[in-house]
């Protein structure tokens, strides 16, 4: 959806999201106030980049939304090493 981020993802009922999960999105460009929505899924996939991704899991498992989330997340991100021009 354009012009929204998601700020939040969250279990319904049982941390193994086997009742489903809670997205919470907000407004990525508003300037006044960031209205929020909620959308309700059985699966979610998250797609935000490598970058977007990992941040948005950061988020949920500090506000405890997935406690579950390994220890490890975030320790192997890499990013292209810039290459000399002449090779
Ligand atoms: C400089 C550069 C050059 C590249 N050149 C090539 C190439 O020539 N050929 C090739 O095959 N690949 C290339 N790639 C790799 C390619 O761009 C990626 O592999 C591909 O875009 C990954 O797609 P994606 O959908 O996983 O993520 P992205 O294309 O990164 O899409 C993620 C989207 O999620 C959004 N997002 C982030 N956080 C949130 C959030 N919290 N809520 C909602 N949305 C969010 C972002 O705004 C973005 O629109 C290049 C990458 C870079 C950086």
């Amino acid at each position: 959806m354009a012009e929204t981020r998601v700020v939040s993802v969250r279990p319904l009922g049982a941390l193994d999201g086997s009742e489903g999960y809670e997205v919470q999105t907000e407004c990525s460009t508003s300037l006044l106030g960031r209205p929020r929505r909620r959308f309700t899924a059985k699966n979610v996939i998250f797609s935000a980049g490598v970058m977007g991704t990992v941040r948005l899991l950061f988020q949920c498992r500090e506000a405890g939304h997935l406690p579950n989330l390994s220890t490890q997340l975030g320790r192997y991100v890499d990013v292209y090493k810039r290459q000399p021009a002449n090779g």
